[in-house]
């Protein structure tokens, strides 16, 4: 491998994607946040009226015209869906559901698999998802499992919500985060696990800054 491949998976909330982006940037690496891509299927279903759960074929015969792509820009990552920038979009409570129910269908994954493959075969990553050490990068350098209780996942995703303004509820947060634990662990193909040779880190009761300084040390001391 000529490039240095670094998996971090976990549940939802548990801070992978705000910490993976501020270690990658401190490393010298592209960051790759694959939820964004699930998220982007999701939304594309949910604004061409596709019933994800009730029209699952439907969907799956449409994924050709599905075109995800990611650039960046002053150190933002952008998600284009189609062309379209829908990276606040996808950010909606109904669209965190829709993803977790798009990734239950094989053939999602498998499309969103092949163009996660080929990013990291051309550049060193932080990759973070629910399958990367266990499926998506088996071969990655660093692989961790990033984990916190559900309550601290639950009211830092709250506390997000609220900073961007968005309407929420904590216990609905909550539920939803139990919702996608379960589907994401339960699901046939590629579940949620942590690989092997992972290494856990749990988060909880941490500031963020903590948790990004441990998470940094933790893959400095191995590169
Ligand atoms: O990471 P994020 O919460 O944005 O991911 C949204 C959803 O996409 C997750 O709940 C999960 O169901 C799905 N996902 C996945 N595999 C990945 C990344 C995300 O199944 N590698």
């Amino acid at each position: 491998m000529k490039y240095i491949n670094i998996a971090i998976d976990g549940p939802a909330g548990a801070g992978k994607s705000s910490i993976s982006k501020i270690v990658s940037k401190r490393l010298g690496f592209i960051y790759i946040d694959t939820g964004a891509m699930y998220r982007s299927v999701a939304l594309f279903a949910i604004e061409n009226g596709i019933d994800i759960k009730n029209e699952t074929p439907k969907l799956i015969s449409v994924l050709d015209s599905i075109n995800i792509d990611m650039k960046y820009e002053n150190d933002k990552q952008i998600i284009l869906l189609n062309g379209r920038d829908v990276s606040d979009d996808i950010r909606k409570a109904e669209v965190s559901i829709g993803a977790s129910d798009v990734a239950v269908i094989k053939e999602v994954r498998l499309k969103l698999v092949e163009l996660q493959r080929k990013l990291a075969s051309n550049n060193n990553v932080v990759m973070d998802g629910r399958d990367i050490g266990t499926y998506v990068l088996p071969d990655a350098q660093i692989k961790i499992y990033l984990t916190a209780s559900v309550e601290d996942r639950a009211k830092r995703r709250y506390d997000e919500m609220v900073q961007k303004g968005m309407e929420c509820d904590i216990e609905k947060v909550k539920l939803d985060i139990m919702y996608r634990d379960k589907n994401d662990s339960e699901r046939e193909f590629a579940p949620l696990r942590k690989a092997d040779d992972a290494t856990v880190i749990d988060t909880s009761g941490n500031e963020f800054e903590e948790s990004v300084e441990l998470l940094y040390n933790f893959i400095k001391e191995r590169l």
